[in-house]
């Protein structure tokens, strides 16, 4: 006798199904396994085998075969236990429903309809697995009613709408549902309507002075914009960077979803939905991988947890040259592929970049003193390692100078303008009138705008043409650097309410390109040397 059990694995963010086959036959006792099953999964043969016997139920003394379908998709991981477990137990008659002489006390769930994934252990309880969020919105677009999952994931598969999710503690308590002997359980707790704040997040108004670098980050978070922040150590930008997040709207709940089953890839869930955008900040030290996701089980990195939040990356130049190259296609697509012999993965990573880099190795060139002991050729060297198609995808660049030590910490706290409340009301509004300009497109922000779009929008006044034409060819913008400026522009002018873009607006787009105006990627200082 064959029977079959529905589960399915986490690719990307999305889901693949998998139909876990049990066959139990006459010949020599034994379990075999197929369907390329790692490791993990061919351990699970033990775990299932005693898990089995704990319940107090028969392990068939006969010829087992497992298969796990489609053969030419990679199985990884622990979670196909229960599924395993329950295929055995059907396919050797040990759960029987339907059409016995003896109508149980219950109707039996018809299991057809249900994606299954858990972890067993020896006892025979059931273990939380990864991505089981991921899973619970897959298991719509498989068809599925509902999902069986561990009790531990349960809250968190409840988060997606119009799911029959079972909660499960133990393999006993599945095999008493599908035979009938104990009533469906109740619903899982409902999910705490919480956030995962990714720490707490600070104000703004904890910032003193440094008013251009908080315009630049207001500037930024209204359209979607790239930042790079640039100054002595001890200057505030990973201060100034850290308070991004506070003056971000609440994400959208598809947003919402897709961000949580992101960071339930890498963890199993507990505190509910990620409603805030996430702040991920990296060091430059950390693998490759961390950063960019992959490894054995193919999970996302850091660029892929700051999906519709923040990704700050502290002293950038540090940063290995591989690390920044493969940022290029996250900041362009929105997304990143993993690349694997067998198949490619897709993850999200649609995030904001926000950099931060000393003016030199040591931290200290041009801060009036003459503490820098860095020669112009070391300087020249660390400030090339950010490459061009990288700053190509910046569109602000500002100068945060070290504030006196008193005007950090005793001078007047900035007025309510600079308070992260203030902030988020004005990006707010911004924002509301970028979607009704790309009402109908796929972006929604002026970053992120088609070229096309863009041109549309931005109509310049004589006087702004003027200006930006005086700048093009005294900075020797790139036809790039032109549309960048356009781009900051436009939301400086949606900030402001106004309808075309004025040249004050552009001028203050202009102030935001703090490298162009050091000649040679940044050398106008070095030249004074
Ligand atoms: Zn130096």
């Amino acid at each position: 006798m064959i029977a079959r059990i529905r589960s399915a694995v986490p690719v990307g963010v999305g889901v693949a199904a998998i139909v876990v086959e049990a066959d139990v036959s006459n010949g020599l006792p034994g379990t075999v396994m197929v369907g390329l099953p790692d490791a993990a999964v061919r351990e699970s043969r033990e775990r299932v085998k005693s898990a089995i016997r704990a319940c107090g139920l028969p392990f068939p003394d006969r010829r087992i075969l497992v298969n796990l379908a489609p053969a030419d998709l990679r199985k990884a991981g622990p979670s196909f236990d229960l599924p395993i477990a329950l295929a055995i137990l059907a396919a050797s008659g040990v759960i029987r429903s339907g059409d016995d002489a003896v109508r149980p006390p219950h109707e039996p769930p018809d299991l057809s309809q249900f994606i299954v994934v858990g972890e067993l252990s020896l006892t025979g309880d059931v273990r939380p697995v990864r991505g089981a969020l991921a899973i619970a919105r897959g298991a719509r677009t498989l068809g599925a009613r509902g999902v069986w999952v561990p009790r531990a994931n349960a809250a968190e598969a409840a988060l997606v709408a119009d799911l029959e999710v079972w909660s499960i503690d133990s393999l006993a308590d599945a095999v008493s549902w599908l035979s009938g002997t104990a009533p469906r359980p109740s619903r899982p707790p409902a999910p705490p309507p919480a956030l995962i704040a990714p720490g707490r997040c600070g104000d703004f108004a904890d910032v003193r002075g440094q008013e251009l670098g908080k315009r630049a980050l207001l500037v930024a978070a209204a359209g979607g914009h790239n930042l790079l922040l640039f100054g002595p150590p001890g200057s505030g930008k990973t201060l100034l960077a850290s308070r991004l997040p506070s003056v971000l709207p609440d994400l959208s709940i598809d947003e919402a979803l897709e961000t949580t089953a992101l960071h339930g890839l890498r963890d199993p869930l507990g505190a509910g939905l990620v409603r805030r955008p996430p702040f991920r900040s990296p060091h430059h030290s950390s693998s490759y991988v961390s950063i960019v996701g992959g490894g054995r089980d193919i999970l996302p990195g850091e660029v892929s947890l700051a999906h519709n939040g923040v990704l700050f990356l502290d002293e950038l130049p540090e940063f290995p040259r591989h690390v920044l190259e493969m940022l290029r296609q996250p900041l362009e697509e929105g997304w990143i592929a993993i690349g694997r012999s067998v198949a490619c993965v897709r993850f999200p990573a649609a995030c904001q970049l926000v950099g931060a880099m000393n003016p030199c190795p040591c931290g200290f060139f041009g801060d009036g003193t003459d503490r820098c002991s860095c020669t112009p050729k070391r300087i020249a060297e660390y400030r090339g390692r950010l490459s061009g198609p990288l700053l190509d995808r910046i569109d602000l660049t500002v100068e945060i100078p070290r504030v006196r030590h008193e005007a950090m910490i005793g001078g007047p706290r900035t007025s309510a303008g600079g308070a992260s409340e203030a902030m988020a009301e004005e990006i707010r509004a911004a924002r509301e009138i970028q979607s009704r300009r790309y009402e109908g497109e796929s972006f929604r922000v002026n970053a992120r705008s088609s070229g096309a779009a863009l041109r549309r929008a931005c109509s310049l006044d004589r006087r702004g043409e003027e200006a930006l034409a005086a700048a093009a060819s005294r900075l020797a913008l790139s036809g790039r650097a032109i549309e960048r400026t356009l781009r900051v522009a436009r939301t400086i002018a949606d900030l402001a309410g106004a309808e075309r873009v004025r040249v004050d607006h552009v001028a203050e787009a202009l102030q935001f390109r703090a490298l162009d105006r050091m000649p040679h990627g940044f050398g106008a200082t070095m030249a004074g040397r």
